[in-house]
């Protein structure tokens, strides 16, 4: 780190003092060096589920200009304030992304608009280049699967924006009516995806399904949008504004360079509610490697810590299952589990006559060394066709599931 990112942090730190909840937590001097930092406890989820909503707001009723909350299935919601400030310069950061917006482009934005963030700062960001959006938020009733199909045809879309799982469904439903999204979409150009880890393996499968390249930006609602793809597909972090950690499984010290390890972020410029030393729940690496836009460094998000099955003592994350999978016929809808002592992973057919043999799959197995059991089922089995064009799906990517649950149809 830099001397002027140790000066923004202390300015930081100094700000944050001012929330009940950092008030005691954070020192009162300024840190000499950055190993200090490690001194900070970590703020995790829970801290801010039981401080929200108004536990780490460092600013007056007036400077607030936009509130967010994520959207997690248990506990308090998260509350995440943001001044007008906050909200332009993370959308000054996110439009300086690889996929250059401009102002020819009209851009769909199919994250959800309700509480969370990304929708809101992908929309902003969009509109400082000039663009036009087209707000068809995801997890509503108003903008089925059709509709979306719909409005990228008839208005001549050119960036999509969504979960990368939803690129998959939009397609899949495209191809229901009878479209073919790499040729019927002349105009698409690019994807924008956030909200879930998105695999080297996914990203494959998008570009291959859309014929597009495929853009990620990394965020959350509780500290904003931190890294962003350059225009060579390398997500590189915002290090005017963020200070990144990554962490051993100790949470005490780093781990070794280019090794994967528990993410932990710092704002540097976010004044509503900023985060010191937020222990995200992502595992990520730094990779020392030049990029081709001059960067020095990139990072790499492998997903939540709690998305890993354990077995035979080995850790496997969606990465890993949807490398196994790049080997397979079919790759766009799948659930994975332990079973047995093995990876069983149930996967839908695309077309009728797609098999895995069984040696294929012992050559899977010794290659991944990993005892596993591949099953291919009907189309339809994951996600349901029907209510897919109904707009009758629960869409929230759920991977992971108990031996018991997998067995069910
Ligand atoms: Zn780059």
């Amino acid at each position: 780190m830099n001397s002027s990112n140790l000066k923004k942090l202390n300015c930081v730190i100094q700000h944050a003092r001012k929330s009940p909840f950092y008030k005691q937590r954070l020192p009162t001097q300024p840190l000499t060096t950055i190993q200090e930092l490690k001194d900070i406890p970590l703020t995790t989820k829970e801290d801010l589920r039981q401080h929200s909503p108004n536990g780490l707001r460092c600013v007056p009723n007036e400077d607030l200009y936009q509130y967010h909350e994520s959207s997690g299935t248990t506990g308090n919601p998260v509350s995440s304030w943001f001044t007008k400030e906050d909200v332009y310069h993370n959308a000054k950061q996110i439009a300086s992304c690889g996929i250059q917006f401009h102002d020819k482009d009209i851009v769909l934005i199919r994250f959800p608009y309700a509480l969370s963030a990304a929708a809101h700062m992908i929309h902003e960001a969009v509109q400082l280049k000039g663009a036009c959006v087209i707000p068809a938020s995801g997890r509503t009733t108003s903008t089925p699967f059709t509709k979306i199909v719909d409005l990228m045809k008839k208005l001549d879309v050119t960036v999509l924006s969504c979960l990368s799982l939803q690129t998959i469904m939009i397609a899949e439903t495209a191809e229901i009516l009878g479209l073919n999204p790499k040729d019927d979409f002349p105009h698409l150009r690019a994807i924008c995806t956030a909200g879930e880890t998105l695999s080297p393996a996914r990203r494959q499968l998008i570009q291959e399904i859309w014929g597009i390249p495929v853009y990620e930006f990394y965020g959350m609602t509780e500290i904003g949008t931190s890294m962003i793809d350059c225009k060579y597909q390398n997500a590189h972090v915002l290090d005017d504004d963020f200070i990144v950690e990554i962490l051993d499984d100790s949470l005490t010290e780093d781990v070794q360079p280019n090794e994967f390890g528990h993410l932990v972020i710092t704002t540097l410029k976010k004044d509503a509610t900023p985060m010191i030393r937020y222990h995200t729940g992502d595992r990520a690496r730094l990779r020392d490697d030049t990029c081709l836009c001059g960067r020095k460094q990139m990072i790499e998000i492998r997903g939540r810590s709690d998305d890993t099955l354990l077995i035979d003592h080995k850790k496997i994350d969606i990465w890993d299952i949807e490398e196994i999978i790049s080997y397979l016929p079919c790759r766009r809808f799948w659930r994975a589990g332990v079973d047995q002592q093995k990876l069983k992973i149930i996967i839908e057919k695309e077309q009728e006559t797609d098999h895995v043999s069984p040696t294929f799959q012992c050559l899977l197995e010794a290659k991944f060394d990993i005892p596993m059991q591949i099953e291919l089922v009907p189309t339809g089995t994951i996600y349901n066709r029907e209510k897919l064009i109904s707009n009758g799906l629960n869409t929230k990517p759920k991977y992971f599931y108990s031996g018991d649950e997998l067995n069910v149809r």
